[in-house]
């Protein structure tokens, strides 16, 4: 069986036509499956319209978080509730394409393991939003090892590789870079990305960076680095300065000009301490996140029994 998971923040006018639109498509093929909606706290009428669904068709499942714990931990969640052989991981707007199941359960009956979805398109962005998204998955795909530019969030993984994600500790797990980062058998579909067709995107640029800066460093110790780095070119730079300084007090007898090298460079120094304190203050609170050992999500209720 195929266990569809589909998280779902503030998607009401959504859920009916995803729901209809997947079942529709499956049904067709004879692809034995089950629909799994995660409400991740949304705020308006979704959880009504996925117990409504779930009345009307067995096949639809609903889990309920007891607030937003963000798309992330719906997938975690998804994955954990599933019941199928294998699973796949789609949003709630039909922005990938459900015809591509299909695909990706032939290609999972041939024996991959993982089937990737790829972005052939990138759909409307501004330049800015471009820009951004180019420098993350630039940072991204280096840590990881592989060209993460074009992945996304939609993909099949079979039971195997379910187990080994959920078996996995981390809670501010990186689900799109996890799931190459796991090895097996593995292939992709490519496909274009739509545009939305009911409400709004949940992410502002905030929200954005924020995910950007926890998966960057969820996954990579890179700008840990880059903290020594400065520190090395800052000492170098320092010692130059300080050389100049003394021979010039020593041999020239003019120490005035020198004040506003000073001040650069307390600037400089500091603003670079600054910086790295940051950056290690950012992995030491992701340490005590993970320390803390809070769950990824908490489950309110669902609409089966558990
Ligand atoms: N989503 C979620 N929790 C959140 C934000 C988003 O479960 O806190 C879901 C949302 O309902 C949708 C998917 O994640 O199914 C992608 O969200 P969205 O379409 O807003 O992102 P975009 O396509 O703009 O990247
Ligand atoms: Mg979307």
């Amino acid at each position: 069986m195929l266990s569809v998971i589909i998280p779902a923040y503030n998607e009401e006018e959504m859920i009916k036509k995803t729901s209809e639109t997947i079942s529709g498509i499956l049904v067709e093929e004879k692809i034995d499956f089950e629909l799994l909606f995660i409400n991740d706290g949304s705020v308006d009428n979704t959880w009504n319209v996925i117990n409504e669904e779930s009345a009307r068709d067995p096949r639809v499942k609903g889990v309920c978080f007891s607030r937003n714990f963000g798309k992330e931990s719906a997938v975690f969640a998804g994955i954990a509730e599933a019941t199928g052989d294998c699973c796949v991981v789609l949003d709630c707007d039909l922005q990938h394409p459900p015809e591509k199941i299909v695909d990706m359960y032939r290609l999972w009956e041939q024996g991959y393991e993982i089937v990737e979805g790829v972005k052939a398109s990138r759909g409307k962005e501004s330049a800015m939003h471009k820009f951004a998204a180019k420098s993350f998955y630039d940072i991204m795909s280096n840590a990881v090892g592989f060209d993460m530019s074009r992945a996304s969030d939609y993909k099949l993984l079979d039971r195997k590789a379910m187990n080994v994600l959920l078996n996995m500790d981390e809670k501010n797990a990186f689900f799109r870079a996890l799931s190459s980062w796991i090895g097996f058998k593995s292939t992709e579909v490519t496909y274009d990305v739509r545009e939305r067709e009911a409400g709004v995107s949940k992410w502002s640029t905030r929200a954005l960076f924020k995910y950007a800066i926890n998966n960057i460093t969820s996954f990579t110790s890179a700008p840990l680095h880059l903290v020594t780095i400065s520190g090395v070119v800052v000492t170098v730079l320092g010692v130059g300065f300080s050389v100049e300084a003394l021979y010039r007090h020593f041999f020239i007898h003019n120490d005035e000009p020198g004040f506003t090298t000073l001040i650069v460079l307390m600037c400089f120094v500091s603003a670079v301490i600054m910086f790295g304190l940051g950056v290690i203050g950012t992995y030491i609170s992701k340490i005590y996140d993970e320390v803390k050992g809070r769950p990824r999500y908490i489950i309110d209720r669902t609409t089966y029994e558990k």
